[in-house]
């Protein structure tokens, strides 16, 4: 769009060729199009003068008109600070500057007028203000000229060089005053426009840095906000219609005598009416000819695994192979056995693959895959590796998909020429607005009821102080047969201390409890010393177990009744749900006790209110949304968005995705291949905004 104007931000008026190498590295700023598209993330009302009296702690910022009475210097060396005197004629309030002074000093005359701009502190019962931005008045438009001032993100270094928020705003002045009189190509259809009343682009991006005033910086908000989701929406939606036409599905038009047996002999329960109504959905899609790309959510324990192993033998009945991935070893294992046993009484064969199935085994097991011996393949990621080759794969299920990257998923579809068909399923629901941002047309199923029986978990938020009264419940729970969970945090950056803290927990639990067998599973551990610690677990021979978030993932124990989770102020939400779900999988009534220490934050009290009031996951995942943004969802938004949001946000634009998207449906259905003249700006625009190297038409 401003390519042709200025073709080089580094002649713009305040970068050069330093400032420019910084905002391209420090922001990613390479052209005056990414320049522009740097929008203020906040905006100070400066239209107006305040009096030094009217200085409240109402009042964030002021500005204020007058003239410094005098200097005076305090202290020595750090603790040195730069004090002025400045009054409005009325009163006078302290300026003060603990660096740079002898700069301000050099700048600054007395008795000279100035327009002193800042946030005004309290200290000691006296209103001051620190480091205040002061220009001449001969230097600024008039007041009510000045409106909204924005206020630009920087990083420390951008910062260490000069190019601070104010840096930028003068910068960003000189970009618009340069293309004041020129013309602006749209980025949208003159219809759209006009239809949904949007604010012209021009128009946009000068209200966005500089607002005349409010309900103009709300239109342009508007308007910016929709174009970012509109592309977004007819980003993925053209490349859903671009795969339907090119790409071709298996068909599995049989229901066979795998199929039908095991539902007529086998099957050791009934299904629930949800599990029917997605099993129905799924045969649906795999006999449609079009490749079948569907999430299935269903909450922990609502038994998504048989419904993935049905699916799976109609691949068979079909003559095809099928796989199921999993985020972790653990997982795969716990599939494999429980899949085994299922199907102990079939005739089919079973393999299991991961990152510590040994060379050896390889071979011959990677000969059966090709020969079409092995049936099904569970496994880790070890499975998309590029010596693993099938006969032909017609199926896979990806349980767990928030532990899965969008990008692993695209080359797992690349194994063979025709995809397979793929089942993703996830107990972390996707917020419907997430969901319609990231994938296009991936059909979602949802398993909304749970096999009868189960009793909703009871959640408590406890502080430290009631652990004497845990203990006995504990010991109570223990001594009717049941076992406990207790979970301690690990994250990442604090490894070694966090460790300490389990440690630490389990020889506590060990002196507290010494009659009952207690074991500790954590990240650090061989697999083998893993593997062990929670089969004695499975059995029932141990008691208690003391773990990190290694459990957190799909761990199937029904008599495990109490799952304890330590300083549960540093869980995320949907991380606290999953680990709620290793419980209440049985009979038996089940609980889960979040403990904390004292000091809470807002958002902490919300996450403990939220999950001591509701069991379900769809309510948790929004909330979820909401208290930390899209950006902090584990794997999801990251890593599937087709391209940054810089304005608009998914938790809370909900209502403009769903027209944006509509939009946007509207327009592919009459021009799908966008080859209409008038939609040609739009064709344009996606192709400037497609930088991923990824084909992200290959996953949805
Ligand atoms: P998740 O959806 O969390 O993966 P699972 O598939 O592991 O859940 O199922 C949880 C438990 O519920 C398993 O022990 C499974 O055998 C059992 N289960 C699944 N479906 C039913 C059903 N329709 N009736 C009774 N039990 C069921
Ligand atoms: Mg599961």
């Amino acid at each position: 769009m401003l390519e042709n104007i200025i073709p080089d931000i580094k002649f713009l008026a305040g970068v050069g060729p330093k400032r420019a190498e910084l905002l391209k590295k420090e922001l990613e700023v390479v052209s005056a199009d990414d320049l522009i598209r740097c929008y203020p993330y906040r905006y100070v009302d400066r239209s107006r003068f305040y009096y030094i009296h009217e200085i409240s702690s109402d009042v964030p910022f002021i500005q204020i008109k007058g003239q410094i009475t005098r200097f005076e210097k305090h202290g020595e060396g750090h603790t040195q600070r730069l004090v002025a005197h400045f009054t409005d004629g009325r009163s006078t309030i302290e300026l003060v500057w603990f660096r740079g002074i002898k700069f301000v000093q050099e700048k600054l005359k007395t008795r000279t007028d100035y327009i002193v701009f800042g946030r005004p502190s309290l200290f000691n019962g006296h209103w001051n203000i620190p480091h205040p931005d002061i220009d001449s008045p001969d230097d600024l438009p008039p007041a009510e000229q000045m409106g909204l001032q924005p206020y630009y993100n920087t990083t420390e270094k951008m910062k260490h060089n000069f190019l601070n928020s104010k840096a930028l705003q003068k910068i960003m002045a000189n970009l618009l005053l340069q293309i004041k009189d020129l013309e602006i190509e749209e980025t949208l259809t003159p219809e759209i426009i006009k239809k949904y009343s949007l604010m012209g682009l021009k128009n946009a991006l000068f209200n966005i840095h500089f607002p005349l005033n409010a309900d103009k910086l709300n239109h342009a908000r508007q308007r910016l906000k929709f174009e970012e989701l509109f592309f977004v929406q007819l980003h993925i939606l053209h490349q859903t219609k671009l795969r339907e036409q090119n790409v071709k599905g298996f068909i599995f038009n049989k229901i066979g005598s795998l199929f039908n047996d095991y539902y007529k002999k086998y099957l050791p329960f009934e299904l629930t009416n949800a599990q029917k109504r997605v099993l129905k959905e799924i045969r649906a899609d795999v006999g449609s000819g079009r490749q079948m790309n569907r999430l299935l959510q269903g909450d922990v324990g609502s038994g998504k695994t048989i419904v993935a192993l049905f699916a799976m033998l109609i691949a068979l009945d079909n003559g095809f192979q099928a796989a199921i991935m999993t985020p972790t070893e653990i997982l795969s294992q716990q599939h494999y056995d429980t899949i085994s046993t299922l199907l102990e009484r079939m005739n089919v064969n079973i393999a299991l693959l991961t990152g510590s199935t040994k060379a050896k085994e390889r071979e011959p097991l990677h000969e059966k895959l090709q020969s079409g011996d092995i049936h099904i393949l569970i496994g880790t990621h070890a499975l998309i590796e590029e010596t693993v080759k099938f006969k032909n794969l017609g199926l896979v299920v990806i349980d767990e998909q928030h532990r899965f990257g969008v990008a692993q998923r695209a080359r797992l579809w690349q194994k063979n020429t025709q995809p397979p068909h793929i089942l993703v399923m996830t107990a972390t629901p996707i917020p419907r607005t997430l969901a319609m941002t990231l994938y296009g047309d991936l059909k979602i199923s949802v398993i909304d009821e749970l096999p009868p029986g189960r009793k909703p978990v009871q959640t408590y938020h406890y502080f430290m102080n009631k652990r004497q009264a845990l203990n006995k419940f504990l010991a109570k729970q223990i001594d009717e047969g049941r076992q406990i969970y207790i979970v301690y945090p690990l994250i990442k950056e604090s490894e070694k201390l966090d460790l300490q803290d389990l440690e630490a927990g389990y020889r506590y639990i060990c002196e507290v409890f010494p009659q009952y067998k207690a074991e500790k599973v954590h990240g650090q551990m061989k697999p083998k010393e893993k593997d062990h610690a929670m089969q004695r677990f499975v059995s029932g021979e141990v008691k208690i177990l003391v773990a990190t978030t290694v459990i957190e993932v799909g761990v199937n124990v029904p008599n495990a009744s109490v799952m304890v989770i330590e300083n549960a102020e540093r869980f995320g939400l949907s991380q606290l749900h999953q680990l709620r779900g290793r419980v209440g999988r049985g009979a038996d009534q089940s609980y889960c006790i979040l403990l904390t220490s004292y000091k809470l934050g807002a958002d902490t009290r919300k996450r403990l209110e939220i999950m001591t009031e509701t069991n379900d996951g769809f309510r948790i995942a929004e909330a979820d949304l909401q208290l930390r943004g899209p950006g902090d969802m584990d794997g999801t938004a990251q890593s599937g968005m087709p391209f940054d949001l810089k304005i608009a946000n998914i938790a809370q634009d909900g209502r403009m995705l769903e027209i944006a998207r509509k939009v946007a449906a509207e327009i592919l259905a009459k021009d799908p291949a966008l080859l209409a003249e008038k939609n040609f700006i739009l064709k344009n625009q996606l192709k400037k905004l497609r930088k991923e190297p990824v084909n992200w038409g290959l996953i949805s």
